[in-house]
């Protein structure tokens, strides 16, 4: 089919032999700041932390071992507005004026991948601490590049992951519940993306990094509702584990190729609907989920895929279990107009997006029609389906 072939293409020549599959390394437990000092010395000794300015001012007392540390000469700096060109300009300004030899990236995806991404410019070795569970930006070699007002704009494949990754799992506990019910979410969608883009993979690494994305989605289907219930508990290390690293060694193995097809295309349309128009700001995770439905509602609706209808129907019982969006009302866009929608839908199918993974064409009226449907109930005549697509769109490809 002509969009695979072409994907296909894309990552043969992007590729090539180049991997970057993990951190080199990873200190994680309770309380574990402290005991990094040493190894964040070995990596420099005047670190510029970058984070958010409210993640900076609450995670005061557990940077205090870093912060103080006599070994380190520590400059503090938040990124602002968001992982954007000028926030980056602006951050690499500050790390020269400190003359920092090190990156240090604390907070949520954005803080993370503006982290990496600062370093990566100034070819500087990179430390980052999650300060929640909601993606696994601390791992991987990728930063997302947002506009000012945290519209998507482009990824940057980073050289390498970062330099240590230190998870402190009592400093992801003090993050908002719902961060890791969002990374939950977005871990999901490794298997879903992955097993589309890649379940045909003949390559011995691509097909490790493909199972690896079930059994992850296997270990979140049976430990998330114990971990939501029981912060901090065994299940809740293991949902955040899997979260954080497990989600991150799939990005690492499969690179560029089993990473995203449609629910993160859709993810990166819903951000150019611009928040101030809707009540509620949704985050990276959340969107993602629903941009799963979205994926198995336009295999079932386009191709007539009942495995998808299946597995669309097994999501929604576990996103009502533990939280996650189903429905562009769940996310906060019930204000949103046909219009705002339509542009979302566009910008999902952009030339470049990676929706064109899917095996089969997505029109913009198609797209719509999934993101508005994502809870109805399972056609079994599937022939239904087609129709009601045609009638919107006037134009499938059987
Ligand atoms: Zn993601």
């Amino acid at each position: 089919m002509p969009n695979e072939s072409l994907a296909e293409l894309s990552t043969q020549t992007s590729s090539s032999l180049f991997l970057a599959v993990a951190p080199a390394r990873v200190i994680r437990g309770s309380q574990v700041l402290a005991a990094t000092v040493d190894e964040i010395t070995r990596l420099g000794k005047r670190p510029l932390i970058i984070g958010g300015k409210h993640t900076l001012t609450t995670t005061e007392e557990f940077l205090q071992p870093l912060t103080k540390a006599k070994a380190l000469h520590v400059e503090q700096v938040y990124y602002s507005p968001d992982c954007s060109e000028a926030s980056l300009l602006s951050l690499r300004n500050a790390a020269s004026q400190h003359k920092a030899d090190v990156i240090i990236g604390v907070g949520g995806g954005k803080a993370l991948d503006t982290a990496k991404l600062v370093a990566y410019q100034l070819d500087l070795p990179v430390v980052t601490i999650p300060t929640s569970a909601a993606t696994c930006a601390a791992w991987t070699a990728l930063s997302n590049v947002y506009s000012d007002d945290g519209a998507f704009l482009y990824d940057v494949g980073l050289s390498r992951c970062p330099d240590l990754l230190i998870l402190d799992y009592d400093l992801v506990q003090t993050a908002p519940q719902r961060t890791l019910v969002a990374g939950i979410g977005d871990a999901l969608a490794k298997w879903y993306e992955a097993s589309v883009s890649s379940g045909s993979s003949e390559q011995s690494i691509i097909i490790a990094a493909v199972q690896q994305a079930r059994v992850l989605r296997d270990i979140l289907f049976q430990k998330s509702v114990a971990a939501v219930n029981e912060p901090g508990g065994t299940a809740w290390r293991e949902v955040v584990d899997a979260s954080v690293l497990l989600a991150g060694v799939i990005g690492g193995l499969g690179g560029a190729q089993c990473r995203t097809v449609a629910a993160h295309a859709v993810h990166n349309g819903l951000t150019h609907i611009s928040k101030h128009a809707t009540g509620h700001h949704s985050i990276h995770g959340e969107k993602v989920a629903f941009g799963i439905l979205v994926q198995l509602r336009l295999e079932e609706m386009i191709q007539g895929n009942q495995l998808a209808a299946a597995a669309r129907q097994q999501l929604l019982k576990f996103y009502l279990e533990i939280g996650l969006p189903r429905t562009l009302d769940d996310l906060g866009y019930c204000d949103a107009t046909i219009k705002q929608l339509h542009l979302a839908a566009e910008i999902a199918l952009n030339p470049k997006s990676d929706i064109h993974r899917l095996p089969f064409k997505v029109s913009p009226e198609q797209l719509m029609a999934a993101m508005v449907s994502t809870t109805a109930p399972i056609d079994t005549k599937d022939t239904m389906n087609r129709v009601s697509v045609r009638g919107l769109s006037g134009e499938v490809e059987e």
